[in-house]
């Protein structure tokens, strides 16, 4: 027999935010005035992509920044080709939405913004074609998403999926089973983040960060033909070791091995950031402290992003 301790044990996660403007289907709306069907596709099928962006809080000039929207829009379009899923607005359309939830949502802090382009069908069968398409976005305040002091990785035993499997390289929810798989066998075995290697037992990412290697006087990334998703801050941060460290970055695929043996190791995304590593596996990562190029790029990535350098203003778009 089900007791009340059970029943109150099982209750819905509550919406951090039920009253929040959100964009859902052609309108604005409150959270909690969003009903969603239980037979929706994409919840029982994982036909869904999405994006992950963030706006900073620059409390000098007392303005929100939208970090790269038109790159992540860009991406949500792909990903939604991939996958059959077509994105019903233009990027410009799409940057004022957001910029009018943002200003609806009245945020003085950083914010992180969540755009989700599904199969939203109300039917039994598992396809692409022939189904309706919906489109939202929320959005919710947010902090650090992994610690960006220094962290310690396992090598997950999950392998990331490979693209004949799954498109590594868009953004689909379902993508997302191997990121959990990954991080929770992680986390549980007292690590704070997985790294996850291709088919073929090269380095590939984070669960949700693309990875950065210093060796030999010079950064090397996993390709993108590795079964990555092609990160937004990678590309940042690979402006930033050339134009501001001076240093060479090397795409390529990376050994295991090359974890054990770097000076320095970082993970970034747009929700973690620039996030050092100091330990793999039981070993240190260089001295075991955050190394000077990783500190450097902290240093450079946060103020870039939040607005304070001139030179990288055209990063992010402000919400008026
Ligand atoms: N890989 C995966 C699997 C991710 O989920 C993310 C976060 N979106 C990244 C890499 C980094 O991508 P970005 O810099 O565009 O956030």
């Amino acid at each position: 027999m089900t007791t009340e301790m059970d029943l109150s044990q099982r209750a819905p996660a509550r919406p951090q935010h039920p009253n929040s403007w959100v964009f859902y289907d052609g309108r604005f709306s409150r959270y909690h005035d969003v009903h969603l069907g239980v037979m929706t596709h994409a919840l029982h099928y994982g036909t869904a992509c999405f994006e992950g962006i963030r706006a900073y809080w620059n409390e000098r000039r007392g303005q929100l920044r939208i970090l790269h929207p038109i790159a992540h829009f860009e991406r949500l379009r792909n990903s939604g080709r991939i996958l059959r899923m077509d994105l019903a607005y233009s990027t410009e359309e799409l940057i004022e939405i957001t910029t009018e939830l943002c200003q609806r949502n009245e945020y003085r802090s950083d914010v992180y913004i969540r755009p989700l382009l599904f199969k939203s069908a109300e039917q039994i069968g598992v396809t692409l074609y022939g189904l309706p398409d919906s489109f939202l976005i929320y959005t919710a305040p947010m902090g650090n998403y992994v610690e960006i002091e220094g962290i310690r990785c396992k090598v997950a035993s999950w392998r990331r999926i490979p693209d004949i499997a799954l498109p590594a390289r868009s953004k689909a929810t379902a993508n997302y089973l191997n990121s959990a798989l990954a991080k929770s066998e992680a986390v549980e075995d007292g690590y704070d983040e997985a790294l996850v290697l291709t088919l073929d037992g090269h380095v590939s990412e984070g669960s949700a960060e693309n990875v950065f290697l210093y060796r030999n006087g010079a950064f090397i990334t996993p390709q993108v033909s590795d079964d990555i998703l092609e990160g937004v801050t990678r590309g940042l941060v690979i402006k930033l070791i050339q134009e501001e460290l001076g240093l060479p970055v090397i795409e390529r695929s990376v050994d295991r091995t090359e974890l054990y043996s770097c000076e320095e190791l970082l993970l970034c995304g747009t929700g973690a950031q620039i996030s050092p590593v100091i330990e793999v596996d039981r070993r240190q990562v260089g001295d075991g402290k955050v190394g000077p190029r990783s500190r450097r790029l902290q240093e450079l990535y946060f103020n870039a992003v939040r607005g304070d350098n001139p030179k990288y203003e055209s990063w992010s778009i402000p919400v008026a």
